[in-house]
């Protein structure tokens, strides 16, 4: 079994995604709503639910035991994972089995990007408890974290995975320009976005957005979403255009000229 992690071919009409879980409700009840809901029922992309408790041999339906070695808490059965995947591989479709960890390898933007583009057909796997018996790694081709931390399961990570997936379908937003203006498309965080009240507790809304002026209200939000970028997340700014980095050299020049002036005042004070 090759463990590549992104690199591989499986087109497909639309993206199709199977969760594997002891909690379908869970998954069920998210994805009736709002975009993801709009483009399920549109028929843009499948979104199957499997209950891991239909593949157990246990007459109760159990699919966690004792750590072999002791250790605090249950770990899930191999088991029933395996008749459930063999059971939803029986169909022959090509698709990706994909083992929910905090171990995996880091999803993100880019990843989701990636999947979407190829049309994926995705197998989520959800553990619960303490994990699932490490056997499972023979069933499956990789393994996504969703972020250092530990989640009591893989249900979260799932809809993370799916949410953030479908909503990069260009009809999801209604507006094909949405998604590729939201934080990480490009090398940018989002521009702030404001709406009514115009005067908000003496909050207001900038000028520039109220004029109607399209061309400047285009630059200042280059200008501001630059500005947020450099000042929070750095590390993405990379492969900038010249007219990035001219406005990035502007927006320097801007803060150099303001710590200069406050120097100047608190040596003057
Ligand atoms: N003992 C495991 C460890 O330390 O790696 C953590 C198990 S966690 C409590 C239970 C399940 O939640 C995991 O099997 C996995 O499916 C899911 N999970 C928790 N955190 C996750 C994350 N950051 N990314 C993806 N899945 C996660």
């Amino acid at each position: 079994m090759t463990h590549t992690p992104f690199s591989f071919e499986l087109k497909l009409e639309f993206m199709k995604f199977e969760v594997l879980t002891i909690f379908p409700e869970v998954i069920g009840s998210y994805i009736k709503h709002g975009i993801i809901g709009r483009i399920l029922s549109k028929g843009l992309a499948e979104v199957k639910i499997y209950n891991l408790r239909d593949f157990t041999s246990d007459k109760h339906k159990k699919v966690d035991d004792y750590p072999y070695g002791g250790g605090a808490g249950m770990l899930m059965q191999i088991e029933p994972f395996y008749n459930a995947i063999k059971h939803i591989k029986n169909d022959g479709n090509p698709r990706k089995v994909i083992l929910l960890t905090p171990q995996g390898k880091k999803f993100n933007q880019q990843v989701a990007q990636e999947f979407l583009e190829k049309r994926a057909a995705l197998l989520l796997i959800c553990g619960r408890y303490e994990g699932i018996d490490e056997r499972i790694k023979f069933f499956i081709d990789e393994e996504i974290s969703i972020g250092d931390y530990v989640l009591s399961g893989g249900e979260l990570p799932a809809l993370v995975i799916i949410d953030s997936i479908l909503r990069l379908i260009p009809e999801a937003l209604g507006d094909e320009l949405s998604a590729k203006e939201e934080s990480f498309m490009g090398s940018f965080l989002d521009y702030p976005n404001y709406t009514r009240p115009e005067d908000f507790r003496g909050l207001k809304v900038p000028e520039i957005l109220l004029r109607g002026d399209h061309k400047k209200i285009v630059l200042w939000r280059k200008k501001e979403s630059l500005k947020k970028t450099f000042n929070r997340r750095p590390d993405l700014l990379k492969n900038l255009s010249k007219e990035d980095m001219k406005i990035l050299k502007e927006l320097c020049s801007e803060i150099n000229i303001k710590i200069l002036e406050g120097n100047n005042e608190s040596v003057n004070n």
